[in-house]
Formats: structure tokens, sequence, C-alpha cells
């Protein structure tokens, strides 16, 4: 190890860290080609005639119950299969168990009825990498989850996790923006009935919904008018099938799965099932509160800490921890700070930097250094969230009076965690930093 004469000192060059992140995120399965072999462009979607109706098909119980009732009973709709198209978008890490539900019972049915159904994706962080056409076909016979950039994937280039505050962002980068994308494109202009799977019980978000319809588009929600609500649409899919629940669709991540105590019960014992599905999850929240304590995937609780007190778990602690040891790690210099609002809230803005890179052991004993050298000690875990484990070294503190005193704070500390989030600095930063570095300066 380099000697160090400066605690921020001798860091590693952006292109060996940028090196390590890429592998340790191949490592996850999260680089795709920048385009998969299957996919075409948006403009291959005006192949057919405009459909009268589309269905936003999210793999879950309640779009498809519609879907099967529409395919088996003529008389539950008032338009040709032909004028149909189906249409996903895939955020990249839905559950094995959805996957094997949708691939046995529902696209044999829409190819033998051969309804077009439509698989799209991002292709990149930006609107303008555009949206991949994974599948458009009349004979569908597989789901093509993964496109060129997921959820995951800019979940661990942020160094961060899906955010439950606002208006679930996730989806409408993931589904919303890259759905309404191609049915723009897809209707060409014309107009069309947009059907949602919002079951009776699901007034809110139906009137929501409505907001959105334009002179071309029309909200339409058919279990509603049916009077269906769930257990309508699983009793529906249990005749049909003869599955006994038709599991919930989402990402294996999904932090709204796990913010209530029956959706914990549930997770967890999807964890127990495939456990191979809790490695991206463990390992999304473990590099995402190192950086930030506050970014765990349960409010105010690790996902982490939930496995390891729950029965069945040990296999995917055992794989979580198999492919910790398999990962680069690194050093990060993160920094963050804290502006006042006119609301009483504050505007966050952080710069997370790498400043090693290298395998578990030597990035600690590097920490250890960089603490040393700092002449402060490394602390483990943080006093409010009690299962926090992360070593840190605090170079500064926020100082919450000068924000409740309307001024500026910030904050920085040197932590390890997976080489797993690109250094980055936000674009309110560098002006945050140094205003609350002046005042620090002057108090
Ligand atoms: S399933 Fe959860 S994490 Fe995935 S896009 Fe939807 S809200 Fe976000």
């Amino acid at each position: 190890m380099t000697a160090l004469h400066d605690p921020l000192g001798d860091r590693v060059a952006e292109r060996v860290a940028t090196q390590a992140v890429r592998q340790a995120q191949a490592a996850l399965g999260l680089l795709r080609p920048s385009s998969p072999s299957t996919s075409r462009p948006l403009i291959s979607v005006r192949g057919e005639p405009p459909p009268r109706v589309v269905l936003g098909f999210g793999l879950g119980c309640d779009s498809s119950a519609v879907l099967a009732r529409w395919l088996t009973d003529p008389s539950s709709r008032d338009f040709e299969l032909h004028e149909l198209a189906v249409i996903t978008g895939m955020t990249g890490q839905e559950w094995p168990a959805t996957r094997r539900l949708v691939e046995k019972h529902l696209l044999p049915l829409m190819a033998a009825t051969e309804v077009r159904y439509l698989q799209v994706a991002r292709r990149g962080p930006r609107q303008a990498d555009g949206v991949d056409i994974l599948s458009d076909t009349r004979s569908p016979d597989r789901l093509h989850l993964v496109g060129a950039w997921t959820l995951a994937h800019e979940m661990f280039d942020g160094g961060t996790v899906p955010q439950t505050t606002g208006d679930r962002l996730c989806s409408q980068h993931f589904k919303a923006w890259p759905l309404d994308t191609v049915i723009a494109e897809l209707t060409q202009g014309q107009p069309y009935r947009h059907v949602m799977g919002y079951e009776r019980g699901e007034s809110r978000r139906a009137e929501r919904d409505a907001q959105y319809n334009t002179t071309l588009r029309t909200g339409e929600y058919p279990l509603r008018a049916w009077g269906w609500d769930r257990a309508a649409a699983q009793a529906f899919l249990r005749e049909t099938f003869g599955v006994d629940e038709w599991v919930k669709s989402a990402c294996t991540y999904c932090p709204f799965a796990l913010a209530n105590k029956a959706g914990r019960v549930e997770t967890v014992a999807r964890f127990v099932d495939e456990p191979g599905a809790g490695v991206l999850a463990l390992v999304m929240e473990l590099a995402a509160t190192a950086l930030n304590p506050t970014q765990g995937l349960i409010k105010g609780q690790r996902l982490l800490s939930l496995l390891r007190v729950s029965p069945g778990t040990t296999a995917v602690i055992a794989a979580f921890e198999q492919r910790l040891a398999s990962l680069p790690w690194a050093v990060y210099d993160v920094r963050r700070t804290l502006s006042p609002r006119s609301d009483g809230k504050a505007n966050h803005a952080r710069s997370v930097r790498i400043l090693d890179v290298g395998p578990h052991g030597e990035m600690r004993a590097r920490l250890d250094q960089r603490a040393r050298c700092a002449g402060v000690s490394v602390t483990v875990g943080d006093p409010a969230f009690p299962d926090d484990s992360h070593p840190r070294v605090w170079l500064r503190r926020r100082e919450p009076q000068l924000l409740a005193d309307g001024t500026p704070t910030a904050e920085q500390f040197l932590t390890l965690a997976p080489a797993t989030a690109l250094s980055k600095t936000g674009p309110a930063f560098p002006a945050a930093w140094a205003a609350a570095s002046q005042l620090h300066l002057t108090v």
C-alpha cells in the first residue's frame, strides 16, 4: 500500500475506477449489449395498421385477468382481436415465477389467437437514447424481460435504490415513458382505447389515469366495468389456468413490495423459493446504504436484517455473501450538502468519488490507512439506523442547527462498498458545497 499524506490523496485514475465498476456490474449481470440482438427500432411498430385498443399488460394478476378473459370469452369485449395490441414495459428484473406463469399460460393463448404483443424497454439513461422494441409479434413464445438498460443498472450506477417518496419515478422512467413513446408511434395519430387493469378497489388510480385522456386517448378499465376485485381476478385465472395464485409482478428489489407487513412476508417467501432473485436486491441495498444510510429497501430497516431473522433464508444469504466475495470493492469519498428551502425542507446534493479499488480486504486496510492519515477513527454503523454496519471515516458532520437557522450545511465521509456506483457529482453540488463551505469557514 502506498504511503499517504492526505486522506483524500493518491486517488485511483478515473479510468481504472470505471473499469472496476463495469467489472462489478458485469458480475451482477447488468451489462447488456447497447441493443439486444432481438430488438428493433421504434419506427418498426408502424408496420401494421394502428390498433383501436391497446392493453397495458403489466404481467400481474389484474391485467392478466383482463387479457385471459378477452382471449377466452369473446362476449367480454366489443372489438376484434386483430384490433388489439398488448404491450409491456420491461424494467429488467422481474420475478422468475412471473415469467413462468406468463410464458406457460398466456403467451400460448396469445399465439393461438394471433394477438399482437409488444415488449419494450428503455435503451439508456437518457430519453434521447430511445426505446428498444424487444419483441413485436403475433406468435410470442417467451418474455424478453431484460433490455439494454434496466432499472437495476440505473440504481447501481447512482448508488441508490428505487425511491418510495414522490411519484414512483422508477415506474415512470422504465414503464410509463417507454410505453407512452411506443404507443404514440403504434397508434399513428389515430384514436385508441388505452386499457388498464385497475380493479374495482382502484378508483383513485382510475380517476388519475383518466386525467391523461386526450382527443386521441381514452382510458378504459374493464375489471371495474365487470365489478371484479383482485380476488375475482385471481379466481378467474385459477379457473382458467388451474394456478393456485397469479403472483404479483414487480422488480425483485421493489421497496413498495416491502412497505407493509403482508408485503414483507410475501417477499421473504419469494426469496426463500427463489434465492437467486434476492442477490441483486441485497447487493443493491448494501451499496446504497454504504453511501447513504437512509437508502434501505425497507423504511427504518434493512432487507438483509429481515432475511437474517426469517426462517428458510440461508440459501439467499449464502448466495449474497458469495457474490459479494466475487466483486471488486471501492473506498468512496461521499460529500453531501443540505440547503434550506422556503418550505422548511432541504435540497440535497451529492458528490461520490472512488478513491481506491481492489479486493475487500485491501480496501478495508486502505480505509483504515486513510482514517489514520486524517487523524480520525473508523466508526461502524450509524446510531440513527440500528442495523447499519458500514465502516465510515467522518471528515465533516452536518450541522442541523445551521440548517434550522436557514444556513446550508454539509457532510463528508469515506466508506467501503462494492464498486458498483460510478463517481458522480450532481449538477447542484459544486455551488452548494461552496456555499456550505464558505459559511463553514466563517462560523
Ligand atoms: S416494481 Fe417497484 S421498483 Fe419496479 S418499477 Fe415498479 S415501483 Fe419501481
